[in-house]
């Protein structure tokens, strides 16, 4: 699933190709996406981030908000309209992810698209007011994002919860923006086993991990986040995180501390990768 750098990343991507762009028409293929179909008309001023939620901001008081789930990406290509409406043109380095998944398109003014490519469908999509939007109960109980958070407030949220640490890094509302690949690397980095209960951990662990997570998702984003599975950037384009990941699916590898083979673990129908050596449950 697309995490904070990985949605950062789209972002960035996004706000430099088609911000002042308006949308001439849309094509969708599933009832769930529909709603796109009320962009149309609309001009794009920019695109920001809240946690893992995408959201096109327009020149007149609307959003469109997107939430990538599990497989979803948003792509900007310049393709062409093809008889039967819109049939994306696929340039070469979108063409593997392109057939078949792409579930919806707006048609922008440049003659450029942007395309919404979800294997699973689990993506969703909702145009409303600024007001609308915005009173999502889903945005209006999502905790500080990951990389702003003050240490203070990371504390007392993480804290108040008697579930599992690992649990609690991946609920949004205690804090927003991180995922099953960085819960691992932060939880690996300091050295804390992932079922320690939240409420156990000490003011030294809490004031690490804070601090590591907002080093590992900075150099994350930097690296234009991680695609060990679907994710692809606006371009169509691998992170390059993956190459740095120090926990994330290296199960049976070598712990990059102590050498000690890695383990994946399974909570709630999630895994989590450790080293049973670094992170020991107390
Ligand atoms: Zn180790």
């Amino acid at each position: 699933m697309p995490e904070l750098p990985e949605v950062q990343t789209t972002i960035d991507g996004l706000n430099k190709k088609i911000r002042q762009r308006r949308i001439i028409s849309t094509w969708n293929d599933w009832p769930k996406f529909s709603s796109v179909e009320k962009t149309q008309g609309h001009t794009i001023k920019k695109i920001e981030r809240i946690g893992k939620n995408i959201l096109f901001y327009f020149t007149d008081p609307h959003i469109l908000l997107v939430h990538m789930k599990m497989t979803g990406h948003l792509l900007v290509g310049e393709w062409k309209i093809g008889r039967d409406g819109v049939i994306p043109i696929k340039p070469k380095e979108m063409k593997e992810r392109i057939n078949g998944f792409i579930h919806f398109i707006l048609v922008l003014d440049d003659g450029k698209m942007v395309a919404f490519s979800d294997v699973r469908k689990f993506g969703k999509v909702v145009f409303g007011t600024l007001d609308e939007i915005e009173n999502l109960p889903e945005l209006k109980k999502l905790g500080p994002d990951a990389l702003k958070i003050s240490l203070k407030d990371f504390s007392e949220r993480v804290l108040k919860k008697k579930k599992t640490i690992y649990q609690t890094l991946l609920d949004q509302d205690v804090v927003a923006g991180i995922g099953n690949i960085y819960v691992s690397e932060i939880l690996w980095q300091v050295k804390v086993h992932p079922l320690t209960p939240a409420n156990k951990l000490n003011k030294d662990q809490l004031k690490e991990m804070c601090k590591a997570t907002k080093q590992i998702l900075s150099k994350a984003v930097k690296f234009r986040g991680t695609s060990v599975d679907d994710y692809r950037d606006a371009s169509g384009k691998r992170g390059g995180y993956a190459d740095h990941r120090l926990a994330y699916g290296r199960e049976g590898e070598g712990c990059k501390r102590c050498e000690v083979k890695m383990k994946r673990a399974k909570k709630g129908g999630r895994s989590f990768h450790y080293c049973p050596d670094c992170q020991k449950l107390n």
